[in-house]
């Protein structure tokens, strides 16, 4: 998610800062804006708007001078994008500014608090909170930036990247980092601060990435302090020598942004849960849920509209909200329903599914269900995208940006917000037994760590890419949760490597795709233990005895189907509605690989667009 930069030595920062924040644009963001300070006053320019419409409006308006400056690219998540949501923020008495990536979980309660002490705020997000509760620690306690800031942290729940400024002490910058990346550049009595390298890396190759947990005063005359932000002890920081080029670092050390997205999933479900899911406790909070639960556990029917990827996790999602919630569930591609005058009810709750929350289609089912008196609700990766404002009700996915134009994490975040929900309605009409629920919510829990293991295959994915990377046609097949990854699986082999590929529910395979099956066709077969694996193993066999090439996504340590297939590979045990999660995983890493063998551009295929903004 988004940026941030930060200048405080001798030279102009305001070059430094803006060349900065344009070297992390390829983060993804919505709004731009810088602070700088000049010796005497402390100036702040932000819009909504790309680092280009900044550097037009700040240049116009305010000086550029001076030693000490932040920056950051905001990709909101609390507050539409706008001028006044976008970072950096003052506090309250305009002494102090901070920039912040990440988001403050308890931030409403504190907002709460600090109102009724005098504070006001000028913007919706956890940010201004924030700074104005560090300004609170401050005058209560009368203690030096650095510390006021660690006060503060320790009372708030969540995930950050922050820097802070404090006109009153022109000489220091305190950064912190919790969940959200920050390396500091050391230069000769000059710092650099960023989300990554490559804002200062023409600058300095030595570089400090703070540990999640620590924080730093940076001090222009006296070097750098860290510390850990819960018990205060020093550390001794280490400085690393960078070895990377600008190229690199952009992307994370990864080729490129899909295979950094691929790798990023077990965070991005993580940031999915993050102040949602309460495991220990059985509690599932979602506002959008929460605010309209009689409203959506009433329905007659969900019909799920989307398109793409987001329609397939739409049917993943049809599986689970029906085995879960006792919902009856249809879905729908966004392009079809709106031409084709459907029914709907005011009793029909509709579930628009859209990464960028731009789709032409869907924003245009949405319309047309509004109309006849549905409840929407929309699921979004992009805050205060058109979608997510034209819905009744939503909830986004945090995934963070997603660049690759194959979307990754935007589908399993999709799933897993999607799973949520169906929890919660589930709970509320009693069609779980509290056992069940708890144990499903434990589970969820321990998703993050099973999708990094089923990142471990890559080497065997990457084997398995190179035998089959000249097939021209292939086959995916899956069953029940598994039937929507197997289109999925197809659809993204389609997509990046150029190759004709099917996904089909198993059993329809001896309805007519069979006819397809000889020693050239490669096929992909997803067979873990639970959820009708006696059934797919059965049609393992039917494609041997044709002579199809099998490539079986199995459960770790299974040995039935490795004894029949030409290869496995292994994604770890779970609870069948949650192994949609970890079986995309090889199948993603597979195509990634044959596409990058054939030569093919795999963040931006030829003939897609990432955001699908046309009908
Ligand atoms: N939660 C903050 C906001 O909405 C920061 C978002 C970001 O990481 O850019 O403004």
């Amino acid at each position: 998610m988004c940026g941030i930069v930060g200048y405080i030595g001798h030279r102009d920062a305001y070059p430094v800062v803006l060349k900065g924040l344009q070297r992390l644009e390829y983060r993804g963001y919505d709004s731009a804006g810088i602070a700088l300070y000049d010796g005497e006053e402390l100036k702040l320019c932000k819009t909504k708007g790309k680092v280009a419409d900044l550097k037009e409006k700040l240049e116009s308006s305010i000086s550029t001078k001076g030693n000490v400056g932040l920056g950051h690219t905001r990709w909101a998540t609390h507050g539409v994008p706008n001028d006044v949501n976008s970072h950096p923020h003052y506090s309250n008495s305009g002494n102090l500014v901070i920039i912040h990536n990440g988001i403050i979980e308890n931030y409403d309660a504190l907002k709460k608090e600090l109102k009724t002490r005098g504070f006001t705020f000028e913007s919706d997000t956890d940010t201004e909170v924030l700074v104005n509760l560090i300004e609170d620690v401050s005058n209560k306690e009368g203690v030096k930036l650095g510390k006021a800031v660690q006060i503060a942290l320790n009372q708030t729940v969540g995930a950050y990247a922050i820097a802070v400024f404090d006109k009153r002490k022109p000489n220091e910058i305190v950064v912190a980092r919790l969940g959200s990346p920050l390396a500091i550049g050391v230069g000769e009595d000059e710092f650099f601060i960023a989300s990554d390298a490559s804002p200062f890396i023409e600058y300095t190759s030595n570089a400090i990435y703070l540990e999640d947990g620590e924080m730093a005063v940076v001090r222009r005359d006296k070097g750098i302090k860290v510390r850990k932000i819960k018990d205060d002890s020093l550390v001794d920081p280490y400085v690393q020598e960078l070895q990377l080029n600008l190229e690199q670092i952009e992307k994370g050390g990864y080729e490129h942004f899909m295979l950094k997205e691929i790798y990023e999933q077990p965070s991005a479900i993580s940031d999915t849960f993050r102040g949602r899911m309460l495991a220990d406790k059985g509690i599932i909070r979602m506002a959008g849920v929460d605010d309209n639960i009689e409203r959506i556990s009433n329905a007659k029917r969900i019909l799920i509209v989307a398109c793409g990827t987001s329609w397939h996790a739409g049917l993943v999602a049809e599986y689970i909200f029906e085995d879960l919630a006792r919902i009856p569930v249809e879905v729908e591609y966004a392009s079809e329903f709106r031409y084709r005058n459907p029914i709907i009810s005011e009793n029909d709750v509709v579930i628009a599914i859209s990464q960028s929350g731009e789709t032409a289609d869907t924003m245009a089912a949405i319309k047309l269900a509004k109309e006849k008196g549905a409840f929407v609700f929309g699921v979004c990766n992009v805050v205060g995208s058109s979608i997510s404002r034209e819905t009744h009700a939503g909830a986004y996915t945090h995934a963070g940006p997603e660049i690759g134009v194959a979307s990754t994490k935007a589908f399993t975040t999709q799933i897993t917000v999607l799973t949520l929900m169906a929890l919660k309605l589930a709970k509320h009409k009693g069609t779980i037994s509290h056992p069940d629920f708890m144990l499903l919510l434990q589970e969820m829990e321990r998703i993050p760590g099973k999708v990094k293991l089923a990142l471990g295959s890559n080497e065997n994915i990457k084997f398995i890419a190179d035998i089959y990377k000249d097939a021209r046609n292939c086959l995916y097949l899956g069953r029940g949760f598994n039937f929507p990854v197997a289109l999925e699986g197809a659809l993204k082999l389609k997509e990046i490597s150029y190759i004709h590929a099917e996904g089909y529910p198993a059993a329809e395979m001896k309805h007519g795709p069979i006819a397809l099956i000889d020693e050239q066709m490669p096929v992909v077969v997803i067979a873990t233990k639970k959820g009708h694996y006696e059934k797919v193993v059965s049609n393992i066999q039917e494609i041997k005895s044709r002579s199809g090439k099998i490539i079986a996504i199995v459960t770790e340590g299974d040995t039935e189907v490795r004894d029949l297939a030409d290869h496995v590979i292994e994604v770890p045990e779970t609870m069948e509605l949650l192994t949609p999660l970890l079986t995309t995983i090889p199948l993603q890493l597979l195509s990634y690989h044959i596409a990058v063998m054939l030569g093919k551009n795999v963040d931006q295929p030829r003939n897609l667009a990432k955001s699908v903004t046309v009908e």
